[in-house]
């Protein structure tokens, strides 16, 4: 391991003041980055444990919105009440990731940042154009069956591994960042970037920037919102497929609607199109099936991976039948 500095700054402008040397990354709970370190996939220069930062609340806002600390542990999260029954898609998807003791210690701007589980990014012997730009992907022509069939590039098709970050896009969360720049709020959806030809870039948080908070707005669908997860086994695995999905319904007529995949795509998915066929339907199981074939019609399937396509329907149409069924907080 090479050798690194340690800091553990006690305000926001000293964490940013610290992180601006070098190649300098902030550690949180440590659940991703220790484990990368230990991989020699990371060599930071110095860490900067934030987790003396005031950034650990769950607050109501006047306007009706939530705001999230980026230290908010992500097991006080998801059993928060206030989450659990305004945004339960969030409750859900953050219970069914990791384990127990993971939840404890992973934070919501943790989360966020989380690296791929693609086998070959984690190993350092392989070419891998995410850790090592321009050496190839060993994925697209190797063994892919984890990997995703929506918005990958000839560069690199991992998923992006986040559960939570699935129910924010469901939820239209925003992510705000802090920097020497001054301070910036980015919509959900414009917070993970596609891999395209720069796939080490993953997000839109530059060197040195800090996430402090998430917010997340009261929208008449967010009561109305499940996640549902598909993995090899019932806990502690990631998703082969997830799908999130909130539904504003009227009677039997749909107001609004979201609906967001996860482990088929290299970035937290949103479906508009899906989301647009929805809008002013009635409930059914032929509108359901519409939806989940629209949501995967770009789909790009792989020797070893197809599977997904139709995996990822299944839990899309799961999803929206379980948020029929629901009965939401101020639902009569
Ligand atoms: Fe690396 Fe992406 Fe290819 Fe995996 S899929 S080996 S992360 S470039």
């Amino acid at each position: 391991m090479r050798p690194f500095s340690y800091g553990k700054p006690g305000s926001e402008q000293d964490a940013l003041d610290c992180a601006r040397s070098g190649d300098a990354m902030f550690i949180a709970g440590g659940t991703t980055i220790i484990d990368l370190m230990k991989l020699n996939v990371l060599v930071p220069s110095a860490l900067v444990d934030i987790n003396g930062l005031p950034l650990n609340k769950i607050e109501d806002q006047p306007d009706g919105s939530m705001r999230v600390g980026a230290l908010a542990r992500n097991s006080d999260l998801a059993h928060d009440p206030r989450i659990a029954s305004r945004y339960p898609a969030l409750s859900q998807a953050i219970l069914s990731g990791a384990s127990a003791q993971l939840r404890n210690m992973a934070t919501t701007g943790g989360n966020l940042m989380q690296r791929t589980r693609c086998y070959y990014f984690r190993d350092p012997t392989c070419p891998c154009n995410k850790r090592h730009p321009g050496s190839g992907c060993s994925a697209i022509d190797g063994y892919h069956r984890i990997h995703a069939v929506l918005g990958g590039s000839d560069t690199c098709i991992a998923t992006h591994p986040s559960d939570m970050a699935v129910a924010l896009v469901a939820l239209d969360a925003e992510v705000h960042i802090t920097g020497s720049g001054g301070e910036r709020r980015v919509p959900i959806t414009e917070f993970h970037l596609l891999p395209g030809n720069t796939p080490e870039k993953e997000t839109v948080v530059a060197p040195g920037e800090l996430i402090t908070h998430v917010t997340l707005p009261r929208r008449p669908f967010a009561s109305r919102s499940v996640y549902v997860k598909l993995r090899d086994r019932a806990s502690y695995e990631f998703a082969l497929a997830s799908a999130a999905t909130a539904l504003e319904l009227e009677g039997e007529t749909i107001r609004a609607a979201r609906v967001a995949l996860g482990g088929v795509a290299t970035k937290p998915w949103r479906a508009v199109e899906a989301e647009e066929i929805l809008t002013g339907a009635a409930v059914s199981e032929a509108t359901f099936r519409r939806v989940a074939e629209t949501a995967l019609q770009g789909a790009v399937p792989r020797r070893h991976n197809a599977y997904k396509i139709e995996l990822a329907k299944r839990a899309v149409m799961r999803a929206l039948r379980e948020a029929v069924e629901m009965s939401p907080e101020g639902s009569s």
